[in-house]
């Protein structure tokens, strides 16, 4: 249920609405909109059962929420969510630049990757340290060391962490080094670590499955956001349909459609959606265009050499001339590149 609140209501008044809720034994979120401001119920609402809420001060009127995700819903947080990240912010007028590795393979590659990225615009880091791979011979990922080596790279470039967490095991160590926790696309439906990183304050960069529906991502991000943390950055990766000539197949229209359903911001990753260097820059280019609210994006500094996902990787030479194309294509839609 959203009580949606009067223009002229005081603070004293949203005090006294959120203490009645709170007392009833639910629990609320108050998020103040340009126009209106909106307090958001969540739990069992046949406790407000015989509470004429509308008789309160303050409050215009008193709705339900009718789709199955309710923080996640735009009907519950009518403004753009914008997610901090070490003065980066995504969902704002700037596009988050997301770029790295596949994998962290060395403390070399990794901070050379880093500050290659770094010089042609992008603002954040990726590389992973827990490798989800389809066979169990392929390279895992270094772990802690690849994670302290992301460190260093933070620590050497100024440029902000993303890296995948695939365990609920795992999700403490990871939370010490990273900024932003990653969870993959083969586990957008692990309901225990979608949990267990809901209970963390750092950002969540949400992967949609190889075959969700949008609906299903949506509850994906309801169960982070049950557990309080409500920075949760949705990324479109490509899911699974009967073309195979790429990868996967880029949904680009999940960004105009999660823009209607969600406040939460979208980020487009065409690295995986196409699964080659070459389709990149055009699907990168087509994702600003429909909206997205940033990219991730695979480079390499050697993408010949690169352990995992090298034929996706971009060069140096193509990241840095990729991204002057993508400034352009932001401001023609009203967005900025780095
Ligand atoms: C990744 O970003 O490293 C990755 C494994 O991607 P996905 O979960 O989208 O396959
Ligand atoms: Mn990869």
């Amino acid at each position: 249920m959203i009580i949606v609140l009067k223009p002229t209501v005081s603070k004293d008044e949203i005090d006294h609405i959120i203490h009645k809720i709170e007392s009833l034994g639910l629990k609320t979120t108050l998020s103040n909109g340009s126009e209106r401001s909106i307090i958001g119920v969540i739990g069992d609402e046949r406790k407000l059962a015989g509470q004429p809420l509308e008789a309160i001060d303050g409050v215009e009127k008193v709705m339900a929420v009718l789709k199955p995700y309710k923080m996640a819903s735009r009907e519950f947080h009518p403004d753009n969510t914008e997610v901090q990240v070490r003065g980066n912010v995504i969902g704002g007028k700037k596009l988050a630049i997301i770029a790295g590795p596949c994998t962290v393979e060395t403390e070399d590659q990794t901070i050379k990757t880093a500050r290659i990225v770094k010089e042609a615009g992008a603002t954040i880091l990726r590389g992973g340290a827990y490798k989800p791979r389809t066979s169990p011979y392929s390279f895992q990922g270094h772990g802690e060391d690849g994670l302290k080596i992301l460190a260093a790279a933070r620590e050497e470039t100024g440029l902000a962490i993303c890296t995948e967490v695939m365990d609920t095991r795992d999700v403490e160590l990871v939370y010490k080094y990273t900024d932003i926790l990653q969870v993959g696309t083969r586990n957008m439906q692990n309901f225990n670590l979608l949990l267990e990183v809901g209970k963390t304050d750092k950002p969540i960069l949400l992967k949609r499955g190889l075959s969700s529906t949008i609906k299903e991502w949506l509850m994906s991000a309801e169960y982070i956001m049950s557990q309080g943390n409500k920075d949760v950055i949705l990324c479109e990766r490509g899911i699974r349909t009967f073309e195979t000539s790429t990868r996967n197949t880029l949904d680009v229209t999940a960004v105009p459609v999660i823009k209607e359903l969600s406040h939460l911001p979208i980020i487009i990753d065409p690295s995986h959606a196409c699964g080659k260097r070459h389709y990149v820059g055009a699907l990168a280019k087509s994702s600003i265009a429909v909206g997205c609210d940033g990219l991730l994006i695979e480079v390499h500094h050697n993408p010949e050499e690169a352990l995992v996902d090298g034929e996706q990787s971009l060069t140096p030479e193509d990241f840095e001339k990729l991204m002057g194309e993508l400034r352009q294509v932001a401001q023609a839609v009203g967005r900025e590149v780095n």
